[in-house]
């Protein structure tokens, strides 16, 4: 591959220099010189008006995904209680495949199913494959890949889609590695180009400053993982008024996979289960966070965060800051290496409001921040900003709540 700028067009402009994250560009003598630092990704192409800028040497090939269709959902449960992300991805799965005019399949393995998969059928979807049997009792990734990578081999969907909770992080780039295709992490929105029919999938990237959008050229499925809660659970109206949990009156659009559970082996041993400590919080069950940061100045202050929290019927969440200093655990992080949140209020203490913060609760119905910097980045998303020192403004809101006098 070789990246070839033409000195006959190239005016020296530097646009492309401006959009060359990789530092690959230098304008000398009035035209732009590429050096050894060029990924080739690209951008410098797009960016250039004259179009100076070339590579040569990608060997395109013709491939023939006619045998791949349809979108597939990894429907994620845990002792038979299917994770709220499966339900969101069901739904973003529907209007993939109507983009396509297509079906949407769902792949469940676990234990004991049959009577806990009812709610999938209000998502629209065509056909669950169920692969029910105690090997699948445990969520281990080693013997998850195998039946996933069996449901796509035989059926071949066009696109597969997992949640990015711990267990979708592991299991689903190994599957892409065993299928060799792509995988893109961490998705914040998927979309079908409409001329090329194929999956765009938009993810944050460089600590998110940028939104890039990926696409899977050379290979099936177009695979992708989707944080919890970034996309709407959204039941398909009118589509089932079978209100049961017998199962067998979805049969018709139910297969049981068949394999030999003799050949799902694993080189790991299950131990034992631990519930690591405070991973019981979920802060998305609330409508109300109350977060702290580096300006609540210690883990002991916390309890000033909770007292508010509480009086709202809340939960506490937290920035990285507050995180990393130990200052409380990881699962009440908020933001984009933490959980993303949108509660109906969300209330940020001595929180500065970094882009990284941002990108887990930007979509809170009402944002409410208390910071004595009145510059704060949190201020420009913010509904109602409170401008002071949080150890005076906390316990004057806490006295008003329980005077009954509200947040006002
Ligand atoms: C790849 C990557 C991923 C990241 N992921 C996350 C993430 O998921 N979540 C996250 O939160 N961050 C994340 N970060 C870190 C992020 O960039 C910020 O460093 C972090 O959010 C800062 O936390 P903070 O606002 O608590 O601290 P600071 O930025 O230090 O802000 C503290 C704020 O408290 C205010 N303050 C101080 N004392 C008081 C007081 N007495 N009363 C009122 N206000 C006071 C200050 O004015 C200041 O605005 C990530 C960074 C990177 C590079
Ligand atoms: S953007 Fe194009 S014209 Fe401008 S310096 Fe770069 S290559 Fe030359
Ligand atoms: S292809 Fe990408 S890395 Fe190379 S010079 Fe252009 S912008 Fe920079």
């Amino acid at each position: 591959m070789e990246i070839k700028v033409d000195k006959t067009t190239c005016t020296g402009c530097s646009l492309c220099k401006n959009f060359c994250m990789y530092d690959a560009i230098e304008i000398t003598g009035g035209k732009a010189i590429i050096n050894d630092n060029c990924i080739f990704c690209g951008a410098c192409i797009d960016a250039c008006k004259f179009k100076s800028i070339e590579i040569t040497g990608i060997h395109e090939k013709n491939f023939d995904f006619s045998a791949y269709s349809g979108v597939m959902i990894f429907i994620e449960q845990h002792e038979g209680t299917v994770a709220e992300v499966s339900y969101e991805l069901l739904s973003e799965g529907r209007k993939l495949a109507d983009a396509l005019g297509s079906k949407l399949y769902g792949i469940m393995p676990g234990y004991e199913l049959k009577e806990k998969i009812s709610g999938i059928f209000n998502y629209g979807i065509d056909r669950l494959y169920i692969a029910d049997n105690e090997i699948f009792k445990h969520n281990i990734d080693d013997i998850y890949s195998k039946i996933l990578v069996q449901a796509i081999n035989k059926y071949r969907p066009d696109i597969f889609l997992g949640g990015a909770t711990s267990f979708g992080r592991t299991l689903l780039p190994k599957v892409a590695a065993i299928i060799k295709t792509g995988l893109t992490a961490d998705c914040t929105a998927l979309s079908i180009d409409p001329e090329k029919k194929i999956l765009l999938q938009t993810r944050p990237t460089f600590g998110g400053n940028v939104l890039a959008t990926i696409i899977t050229r050379n290979a099936r499925p177009q695979m992708a993982t989707v944080r919890p809660h970034v996309m709407a659970k959204e039941p398909v109206q009118n589509a089932e008024n079978r209100q049961t949990d017998n199962y067998l009156k979805y049969s018709d659009r139910i297969e049981f996979l068949e394999f030999d559970p003799l050949n799902f082996k694993t080189k790991y041993k299950l131990l034992s289960r631990e519930k690591e400590l405070g991973q019981s919080i979920n802060l998305s069950d609330y409508d109300v966070i109350v977060s702290g940061g580096r300006g609540i100045g210690g883990p002991d202050n916390f309890s000033l965060i909770k007292e508010l929290a509480d009086s709202l019927g809340g939960v506490v969440g937290a920035s990285r800051a507050a995180v990393d200093s130990n200052w409380i655990s990881y699962p009440h992080q908020v933001g984009q290496t933490g959980k993303t949140v949108n509660p109906k209020v969300y209330i940020a203490c001595g929180i500065s409001g970094a882009i990284q913060h941002l990108a887990g609760m930007q979509t809170s119905d009402i944002i409410i921040a208390i910071n004595r910097d009145p510059d704060a980045p949190i201020f420009k998303i913010a509904n109602y900003g409170i401008v002071g020192d949080l150890f005076e403004i906390i316990p004057r809101l806490i006295k008003k709540i329980k005077n009954g006098k509200g947040i006002t």
